[in-house]
């Protein structure tokens, strides 16, 4: 991709599910389409990598459907933000982009949420979806112990992932109490392809303590993780490992949708029947309207494919199927909604924002986000609040109050780019 200025009917930011679904639907119905991804791989959080090694079928078909239906890939291409109010502004290795847009969606999906507790900053400790993705690409973790902890169903599927490339899973502890969790697999009698995946999760993790009602409370060593303090609300213990994997679930990626003015609902981008956003033209899918999973993405992705090359009745016709999957999405967040007990577990020295050293006694002392931000420099440092601002929402309550453009790390020549004012003809 050398162009610096491109025009599309149809553009898609973020090629997991939603995206794939999305650009496929738009291509196959004869606009001129471009899906963008800042990595150099299709398939989002959970297939990313897999067209190499197609281990997953449902992935190949869709790789195989993305590139049957003809729409540009512009991977490793970053989106910025708005450059106005039709164009994007991009950032690819060779240099800056300007993607002008007819139709957008947005299916930019969401990353993992930290809760700061004494000791979670030490070497050691990840997410457990960014160590699963290193594993994915090479990080040696055959006979390493480690602990999974936190909540969602990612700590079963990592923990079932990381054994099979030789990991040893001392434990995984879910802070949600087993009766929710009892009553969420009872519904998923409902959904027998949800069950058999997790039947055979179970299987692989045979022999690996699972355990319910369980939270860290402290992460222990001096240079480097050495063990993991755990507690069930009525005593504490501590178990060695070399790594701890903790998330407490997923939160949208929603500083796009806002940079480009897109009303949100709670944290989620609020949509209509068509995925179509509050901004015109602008639709949304996926995670960023919703934590539902891969399935829900795919027919969130497609509804809103259709609608932007308008085929609304075809979109219709997906609507009962996409009602069905919100079903499992409402199911999934009350079954691991977060304890209370989570978000009390920094003490007062604790870092919230690691970027910028900022603790817990001195973050809790400001009334809001804004606040926090102008006297301590919290969520001004390389995460641009991505960690600690969805942290503060749940240590404090805080939302976001307000989100411009670059809305991740760029180049000093990205945003300095002199196609801004350029006149040189747009590449259509
Ligand atoms: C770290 C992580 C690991 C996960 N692992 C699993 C798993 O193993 N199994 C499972 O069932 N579910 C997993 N999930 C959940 C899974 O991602 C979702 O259920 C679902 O696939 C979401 O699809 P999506 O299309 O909405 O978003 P995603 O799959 O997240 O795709 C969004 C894409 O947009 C790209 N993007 C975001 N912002 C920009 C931007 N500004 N410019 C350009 N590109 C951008 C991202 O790089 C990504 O490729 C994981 C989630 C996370 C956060």
């Amino acid at each position: 991709m050398n162009e610096t200025r491109l025009r599309f009917e149809v553009v898609v930011v973020g090629a997991g599910p939603a995206g794939l679904a999305a650009a496929c639907a738009a291509a196959e119905n004869g606009c001129r389409t471009a899906l963008v991804d800042d990595t150099p791989w299709l398939g989002g959080q959970i297939w990313r990598g897999q067209q190499a090694h197609p281990a997953n079928p449902k992935a190949a078909r869709w790789v195989e459907r993305f590139r049957r239906a003809k729409a540009s890939l512009l991977d490793q291409c970053t989106v910025l933000g708005p450059a106005d109010r039709r164009t994007l502004l991009a950032e690819h290795p060779d240099g800056p982009r300007q993607i002008e847009w007819e139709r957008l969606i947005l299916a930019a999906g969401a990353r993992e949420l930290f809760l700061p507790f004494p000791g979670w900053t030490l070497p050691g400790n990840f997410g457990p979806g960014g160590l699963q993705s290193l594993a994915k690409h090479g990080w040696p973790v055959a006979g390493k112990r480690i602990v999974l902890a936190g909540s969602g169903p990612l700590l079963l599927a990592v923990g079932g992932g990381l054994r099979k490339m030789g990991a040893s899973i001392v434990s995984i502890n879910e802070q949600a109490p087993l009766s929710r969790l009892i009553s969420f697999a009872t519904g998923l009698l409902a959904w027998p392809a949800k069950l058999a995946q997790a039947a055979r999760l179970k299987w692989t993790l045979r022999g690996t303590p699972f355990r319910c009602g369980v939270w860290p409370v402290g992460a222990e060593g001096g240079e480097q993780l050495r063990a993991v303090t755990l507690s069930d609300g009525r005593r504490q213990w501590m178990e060695a490992c070399d790594l701890l994997a903790c998330g407490f679930g997923l939160v949208p990626n929603v500083e796009l949708p806002l940079a480009l003015g897109c009303q949100l609902d709670d944290e989620f981008v609020r949509v209509d029947p068509w995925q179509a956003s509050s901004v015109a033209g602008v639709y949304a899918a996926g995670e960023l309207t919703g934590i539902g999973g891969a399935d829900a993405a795919l027919v969130e992705g497609e509804i809103a494919g259709l609608a932007a090359s308008g085929k609304e009745e075809a979109a219709r016709r997906l609507m009962a199927r996409r009602a069905a999957w919100r079903r499992f999405g409402a199911d999934l967040g009350a079954a691991f909604a977060l304890r209370e007990e989570v978000a009390r577990l920094a003490a007062a020295e604790t870092v919230v924002c690691r970027c910028e050293d900022v603790r817990f006694d001195r973050m809790k002392s400001f009334a809001g986000w804004r606040d926090a931000k102008l006297q301590t420099r919290c969520g001004m440092g390389s995460c641009q609040g991505r960690v600690c601002g969805a942290a503060a929402r749940v240590l404090f309550g805080w939302g976001m109050e307000s989100v411009r453009p670059p809305v991740l790390p760029a180049r000093v020549e990205s945003l300095c780019a002199d196609f801004l004012t350029d006149q040189s003809p747009v590449r259509k």
